[in-house]
């Protein structure tokens, strides 16, 4: 069994868009409600019940609430239900470290809801086009840009600066085949996003450039508008239709660059990074400040840019339905040695891009020549000669918390 998402871009009429906007703020409003009832109200209620709140009591809280208020009771209990379930999450996981102290949702940022998926329908309409039947919404297009697969096990409709989308959470039933390709070792950057060990190189698109280069001028316009005034709401929207825009294209060329790999590769190598280190700012303190403080940050900017951490998670699924693996190795001087001989030697980095070893005269693309490094550092002997001690375990994809790495911002990552 596996897990999907899938979205689609919702196109609802001018009524069900107002039921949405309706839905989202009462899920919303219950939310924070019952958030205040555990921030203020635990102590009152412990002493006069001898209870905690939980999940089953602010249930029972929310059918009263129901009772008192009928606008509160036009929208379905199911999604009040899921936002208090969201809640319940929340504090598990701040009680165990995860995250820090739930916040309240705010409009314009957290309209969202979601049913079970035993309450939707999906149906086929036209060739392009299929609908989905929400509880006292109705039927709701969309278009139908893949194919809905396995049973749904929710969906969330959520606003965003594009518009409405609807969220499916598929349960798929699915047995990984083996896998017989080669093995591949890649190596990231920031001149080209992807360098393969087979010599392919693979960027972002050039849109992506682009579109930033109009967010910073939309954001510098911004700047300039007057707090509370109507033209700077507009430039605001504006300013979060091209971040939206921009991660958007991200995403898209991160799914097709990750499947073109997981189709042709079994085993995928890449480097242990730690990308909040690499990407701190090299700001300072008022007493110590830092030096190149502007290179750093456009160096930063470029890193996040290229999106390394999302085409990771991406990455790794796609392998995991094709029964492929993702290994992750130690970063430290994979650009230094050389893939020929296993020298390590900093003046071998000729340029950017051109790569040149000091003992052997072996001459490759800079990229190219981490990347077979990534790839033999996977295999025993490779480490040996290198001189390093061997990197412990192989951490593979998801299910293991990105560990600490000090090596990252010293080594020759990228
Ligand atoms: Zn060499």
């Amino acid at each position: 069994m596996i897990n999907r998402g899938l979205r689609y871009k919702l196109s609802p009429s001018s009524e069900q868009e107002a039921l949405f906007r309706q839905f989202a703020g009462v899920c919303r409003l219950v939310y924070n409600l019952a958030l205040e009832q555990r921030r203020d109200w635990w102590r009152q209620y412990n002493s006069e019940t001898g209870r905690h709140f939980n999940y089953a009591s602010q249930c029972r809280e929310l059918t009263r609430l129901r009772a008192e208020y009928d606008w509160i009771a036009a929208v379905t209990q199911t999604c009040q239900q899921q936002a208090l379930r969201d809640l319940d999450k929340a504090f598990s996981n701040f009680l165990r470290g995860r995250s820090r102290y739930p916040t309240p949702r705010k409009k314009g940022i957290n309209d969202a809801f979601r049913f079970q998926g035993r309450e939707v329908e999906v149906e086929k309409v036209s060739a392009k086009w299929s609908a989905v039947r929400l509880p006292k919404i109705g039927w709701v297009k969309f278009r139908d840009t893949r194919p809905l697969r396995g049973a749904v096990k929710n969906v969330t409709v959520s606003l965003d600066a594009l518009g409405w989308h609807a969220s499916f959470a598929c349960e798929i039933e699915h047995f990984a085949p083996a896998n017989t390709c080669p093995p591949v070792g890649i190596d990231r950057g920031v001149a080209n996003t992807l360098a393969l060990s087979t010599g392919e190189r693979m960027s972002v698109p050039a849109s992506l450039q682009a579109i930033e280069r109009r967010q910073r001028v939309a954001q510098r316009t911004l700047a300039r508008r007057k707090k509370g005034s109507a033209r700077r709401l507009r430039q605001l929207q504006r300013c979060a239709r091209l971040a939206a825009r921009r991660a958007r294209i991200r995403r898209d060329w991160q799914h097709k660059a990750a499947l073109d790999i997981s189709r042709s590769f079994g085993c995928v190598v890449l480097e242990d990074l730690n990308i909040r280190n690499m990407t701190a700012s090299a700001r300072g303190t008022i007493e110590e400040p830092g030096r190149m403080v502007r290179q750093k940050s456009g160096l930063n900017r470029s890193i996040l840019n290229q999106g390394w951490f999302g085409f990771e998670t991406i990455l790794a699924y796609k392998l995991d339905e094709r029964g492929g693996r993702l290994l992750k190795v130690s970063p430290a001087f994979t650009s230094q040695t050389c893939s020929e001989c296993g020298a390590v030697e900093s003046q071998s980095r000729e340029s950017q891009a051109a790569f040149v070893c000091q003992h052997c005269g072996f001459r490759a693309h800079a990229d190219h020549n981490a990347a077979i490094n990534i790839l033999r550092r996977n295999t025993a002997s490779m480490r040996m000669e290198e001189g390093h001690k061997p990197p412990g375990e192989v951490r593979t994809g998801r299910e293991f918390p990105l560990p600490e790495n000090p090596q990252a911002e010293a080594g020759g990552g990228c």
